[in-house]
């Protein structure tokens, strides 16, 4: 039996958002300097990562900026095996993870020979991919 007769016809469904960035301007320009920021709110103490410019707990807009670094752990990670719309240049499968670094949990891209442990140590590099946009990467420490 052919399955010619369940073929669907389709097309490409585009979304784009407008995302405001200048409150967080100062992420995505470390990112380029190979700087990693977080914010703490200074009112109750709660971190992001990536930044936020208010807090979503207290709802204070009274931030510091603190720089991420260091040495990080492995929390979690994902294997992808095929590309959102934007992530056409990643070469299959790629490894998206969330390290501990201190406080804040860092999301970003996985490059090592093997898959990541949980609890593996990692060191945080930035670069720009290959579409121009500044990522942040982890490497086995
Ligand atoms: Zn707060």
């Amino acid at each position: 039996m052919s399955n010619e007769k369940f073929k669907m016809e389709s097309r490409t469904f585009v979304l784009k958002h407008e995302l405001p960035v200048s409150r967080v301007e100062r992420y995505w320009k470390g990112l380029e300097d190979a700087k990693i920021y977080g914010t703490v709110c200074k009112s109750c103490g709660a971190k992001f990562s990536p930044p936020q410019a208010d807090c979503s707990y207290c709802y204070s807009s009274n931030m510091e900026w603190v720089e991420i670094g260091g040495e990080g752990e492995i929390e979690c990670f994902t294997q992808l095996y095929s590309f959102p719309q934007g992530f056409d240049f990643a070469e299959n499968p790629y490894i998206i993870a969330v390290a501990r670094f201190g406080d804040f949990k860092v999301m970003g891209w996985f490059e090592g020979e093997d898959l990541p442990e949980v609890g593996q140590k990692v060191r945080a590099e930035t670069r720009q991919d290959e579409s121009g946009v500044w990522k942040v990467y982890f490497t086995p420490a």
